[in-house]
């Protein structure tokens, strides 16, 4: 068997391994490549093999990075199966139209500047049909049900504890009279979170493929973050503010309200009008609703004394652009969750503008924000910052809560690392910037000195 590292090989990014085995041609994610726009499209359209050739495509989760080209393949002439768990297929259903919308509204852009210089207009990557022709092809299993994928290959989904329905993708291959199990850890999720379970451990696995996202970093301890939750939306709402959550539509957004869902019912924080406030996040959470088979115990048990850990009584889900608006005036303290989690694009720009600028209320990131995107600069302390073209002066307090990640620390990476049995005779180190790669890759010689650690260049080939 041989990969080919076309994507995530020293970055997060753009997730595509081509497997070959047995004479056959197996895709291990079609991620969209997200980083500087022309580089984007150049490698986002054109793929590095012929899509009509291949036998099958598997997918370990929903995360645009890791699903989101599938729509551009299928049109340029891939008809065979996508395997996935049934919650990746149902949140890939919501992700890639919502991607097409994004990718159409991106090649509107693009176009109107080429029409000034007079070069002709670009087409959209895919559109929205292209993106339901794509789910067609998606063949769902759920976890730890093993099925043939092919000539000597079977495939099974073991949890990975990082968003719902996300998993680790097993290959047990027969070929030329060698009987092996390869593992791809997907994107490994961190222990004890709420809603997921943890990561589960896989056992007799001669070759890895490890993700390294966090290989050089450490994240705060959870518990503080709950804590510091509670003090900072406590102390926002009591002088009357509102707090101004920038989150991810999916994972992150329903962690969040199930969170307060808890610390309200403890009586913790005060019952105060809650909004969602994205159209993708309200789809996001129906999805999450329809699989708690994804979930860990104590959301479970949650789901039965409480009801959905997702609906709070002062809780309000919006679509509409209207009831979006109409935030713009709504008078006394209140919660107001919206997408982009960096605040690099969606309706929460609109509630930065709108609210920011009131000393009363909290602007309150709970995740990562990559350089130089909105939501780092605010952090950074830039002020005024530009929204939409204009500059805002921002006097709201400004807060950031860490724990509320999907990737394991470099700490809790290794201890699922050292939990997996077998002999292992060679582990490849991927979705990593290269220093977090090649640090974390320096920690696996270590643990395992017998096995051969690569952390693959781009377009790389490794033989197993
Ligand atoms: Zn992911």
């Amino acid at each position: 068997m041989r990969i080919h590292y076309l994507g995530a090989a020293r970055t997060t990014t753009g997730s595509m391994y081509l497997v070959e085995v047995n004479q056959q041609r197996i895709l291990l994610e079609c991620g969209l490549y997200q980083g500087r726009r022309s580089v984007a499209m150049e490698r986002n359209r054109n793929f590095t093999f012929d899509p009509a050739k291949l036998d099958c495509a598997v997918v370990s989760h929903a995360h645009i990075d890791h699903v989101g080209n599938f729509p551009n393949l299928c049109k340029k002439g891939f008809t065979g199966n996508i395997y996935s768990t049934f919650a990746t297929r149902d949140l890939a259903a919501i992700m890639l139209v919502d991607s097409a919308e994004i990718q159409r509204a991106d090649a509107e852009y693009v176009s109107k500047k080429r029409a000034k210089q007079g070069l002709p207009a670009v087409e959209p990557l895919y559109s929205g049909i292209d993106a339901e022709k794509a789910i067609r092809q998606f063949v769902s299993f759920n976890y730890d049900r093993t099925m043939p994928i092919g000539d000597g290959v079977s495939v099974t989904f073991r949890d990975a504890g990082h968003i719902l329905g996300s998993a680790q993708v097993v290959l047990d291959v027969r070929e030329d009279g060698r009987k092996f199990r390869f593992l791809f850890s997907g994107d490994v999720g961190r222990p004890g979170q709420d809603i997921l379970r943890d990561p589960d451990v896989v056992d007799k696995v001669d070759f890895l493929q490890i993700e390294s996202t966090y290989g050089n970093r450490e994240h705060h301890d959870a518990a503080n973050s709950l804590e510091d939750l509670e003090r900072l939306v406590g102390g926002a709402l009591k002088r009357g503010g509102k707090v101004i959550i920038p989150a991810f539509s999916v994972g992150r957004t329903q962690q969040l309200v199930y969170e307060f869902h808890k610390l309200v019912d403890a009586g913790r924080l005060p019952v105060v009008p809650m909004f969602v406030d994205s159209p993708l996040s309200v789809n996001a959470t129906e999805v999450f609703r329809l699989h708690p088979e994804c979930f860990d115990e104590e959301t479970y048990r949650f789901l039965h004394e409480h009801g959905s850990p997702f609906g709070l009584s002062n809780l309000t889900y919006i679509r509409d652009v209207a009831q979006s608006k109409a935030l713009n005036t709504l008078p006394g303290p209140a919660v107001i969750i919206s997408a982009s989690g960096m605040a690099e694009a969606g309706r929460i720009r609109h509630h930065l503008v709108n609210h920011g600028g009131d000393a009363n209320n909290l602007i309150l990131f709970v995740g990562f924000c990559a350089e130089s995107t909105l939501g780092a600069q605010i952090l950074a302390g830039v002020n005024p910052v530009n929204i939409h073209g204009e500059p805002k002066t921002l006097r709201a307090q400004i807060a950031q809560v860490d724990s509320f990640s999907g990737h394991a620390g470099r700490s809790e990476l290794l201890a699922y690392f050292r939990q997996i049995t077998g002999d292992l005779k060679k582990i490849t180190v991927i979705h990593g910037e290269e220093t977090a790669a090649l640090s974390f890759g320096e920690a696996l010689r270590l643990e395992r000195p017998n096995a051969e650690v690569i952390v693959p260049t781009p377009g790389q080939i490794v033989e197993f």
